[in-house]
């Protein structure tokens, strides 16, 4: 069996939910496992958290469904509403809630022959121009639920932050001061802060809180690096050390040989590449650890390998053990190293990489 494995540490991720709410004690937390839990498996993730949060987020209906089907029995918010007519029977059927973010989706469930009502939560923008229903629109919509017998009363207000991960940016204050304005207006609960929310901006946080990067264990702001906020990362991309060779000065490795040992180099391939969304831009010089040592890729990222410059290195061996990012290197950092985010390379990870359970 090929070596390439993630680790995932399913204690961590209640570790860093622990973390969410002391940054937040009055909030209820509503845990984000859309896009397969960040690349962490979204029914594993959820069958350990679901003693311990009230609710989960996903993107789309499918994906809800998919965790229904796994019996994981916790209310489930749609953040991107439904797209079908016959949906909204089936959510409230299924205890998932619906995000209404435009009026299409508010008639949607008010034309509905549903049995069961539904909840929802009302999207509105605040600025980021996305998602939401506009602020003229919304008393009217209000109104309009609270009187439908499709509609379970307790409603939710929601807005998202375009810049909560800039620290400096005012858009964050003016996007939370609307929302409350609004929440003033029409009484209801409110939702606003995702995860950098939650760490940097206190005035965000309110009746429920949406974290979904920081319970991975990374910190979504690239200036509070690893350990400050006291996130533990939850995977630990592992391999081994395929295979070794010398190199003489002026041999080139990989495709496009663009890579050239400038004197005597020892070259270790590692069984990862593209097609398991290791990423294809990260450049020469991305870190990796080879036998806990930080060591440089080398070459081209191909499909199935990378290379890395082993010469620093004083006792390596085929079969050393590799760390591609954990807590030993934080993934964000290999990601910046390939002009990308975290996020990016967690959510991208493909089906070809096993997933491993650890509590
Ligand atoms: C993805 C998402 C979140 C979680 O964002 P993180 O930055 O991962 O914490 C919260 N709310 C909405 C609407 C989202 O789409």
């Amino acid at each position: 069996m090929r070596p390439t494995q993630a680790i995932v540490c399913l204690g961590a991720i209640a570790d860093n939910l622990e973390t969410a709410s002391r940054f937040a004690p009055d909030a209820k937390i509503m845990a984000v496992i859309k896009a397969n839990a960040y690349g962490h498996g979204a029914i594993e993730v959820a069958r350990a958290l679901q003693t311990r949060v009230p609710a989960f987020a996903v993107a789309f209906f499918d994906e809800a469904v998919q965790l229904r089907d796994a019996g994981i029995t916790r209310p489930i918010l749609i953040l991107q509403g439904t797209t079908g007519e016959a949906d909204v029977a089936e959510a409230a059927a299924k205890d998932f809630w619906l995000m209404l973010h435009c009026r299409q989706q508010v008639d949607r469930v008010l034309r509905s022959d549903t049995a069961k009502p539904v909840r929802v939560w009302i999207k509105v923008d605040t600025g980021m121009h996305r998602l939401g229903l506009a602020a003229t629109e919304l008393g009217h919509v209000c109104e309009e639920l609270s009187a439908s017998a499709n509609v379970q009363p307790e409603m939710v207000l929601c807005s998202h932050l375009a810049c909560a991960d800039e620290l400096a940016n005012p858009i964050t204050r003016q996007q939370v001061n609307q929302l409350h304005e609004y929440a003033a207006k029409h009484s209801l609960p409110l939702s606003i802060a995702n995860s950098a929310a939650i760490m940097c901006w206190p005035e965000t946080h309110a009746d429920w809180n949406r974290p979904g990067y920081m319970l991975y264990g990374n910190s979504p702001l690239g200036s509070f690096g690893g350990a400050k906020p006291g996130l533990v990362p939850a995977m630990t991309m592992t391999s081994e050390i395929l295979t070794i060779r010398e190199l003489s000065p002026g041999d080139g490795t990989g495709y496009g040989l663009n890579w050239v040992a400038q004197k005597h180099s020892k070259v270790g391939t590692i069984s990862i590449g593209y097609a398991d969304g290791y990423p294809r831009h990260a450049p020469s010089g991305t870190p990796v650890l080879v036998n806990g040592q930080r060591v440089p890729l080398v070459g081209r990222v191909s499909m199935d390998m990378i290379s890395v410059d082993l010469t620093a290195l004083d006792k390596v061996e085929i079969g050393a053990p590799v760390e591609l990012w954990g807590p030993g290197l934080s993934v964000n950092e290999v990601a910046a190293c390939a002009g990308t985010i975290g996020y990016e390379i967690l959510a991208g990870l493909t089906g070809r990489v096993p997933l491993t359970y650890r509590p």
